[in-house]
């Protein structure tokens, strides 16, 4: 299936000059959103994952699913303030200024696999401060699972060389 077809381009948004890959077209195609799932469940399948760790938020609506379909749980990487327990907590840089993400300390059984999800990697910033969150619970991060990256960008580069990375859809 041409994923690609299904994903909308919206110039200049959420400022002038970028690009945005809209996913919700996607997400509200029945079998483009069977596809997507399925298609990264066989690819991420081979890692025996315990837990998918979704980033807040549209990388929860593509984790939940494959979860589900892994058998896996699913555990949500926060934006401050949103989870009621204790937390582990990291700070990363945007372009202008810093944002922070948090996880449940108590969300993994001991030396689980957890394999983290996003929609799309664009600087790979995200995506590496969610790895710190793993690490900090000290379960293994097996994979990084993206519909989108965003090649250009480099964030593979971001990430820890030795764990592996599927993403669906390059531009
Ligand atoms: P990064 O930290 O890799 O620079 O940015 C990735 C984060 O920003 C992801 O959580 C992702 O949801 C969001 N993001 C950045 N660019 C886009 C885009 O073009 N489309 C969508 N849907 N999300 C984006």
């Amino acid at each position: 299936m041409d994923l690609k077809s299904l994903i909308r381009d919206i110039p200049d948004f959420p400022k002038p000059g970028i690009v945005f890959r809209d996913i919700t077209t996607l997400l509200r195609n029945p079998e483009g959103l069977r596809y997507t799932i399925d298609a990264m469940y066989e690819q991420v399948a081979p890692l025996s994952v315990d837990y998918v760790v979704g980033i807040e938020s549209r990388g929860f609506m593509f984790g939940t699913p494959l979860a589900c379909k892994l058998d896996a749980g699913f555990v949500p990487a926060r934006k401050p303030g949103k989870l009621p327990a204790a937390v582990h907590s990291v700070e990363y840089q945007l372009e202008y200024g810093t944002d922070r993400l948090e996880l449940h300390q108590d969300a993994f059984h001991p030396s689980c696999r957890v394999l983290v999800v996003d929609d799309v990697i664009a600087t790979g910033g995200t995506a590496a401060a969610t790895a710190q969150l793993v690490e900090q619970t000290g379960c293994d991060l097996v994979g990084f699972g993206f519909i989108i990256e965003l090649t250009g960008l480099e964030g593979r580069k971001n990430l820890p060389e030795e764990v592996p990375i599927v993403s669906l859809i390059q531009y």
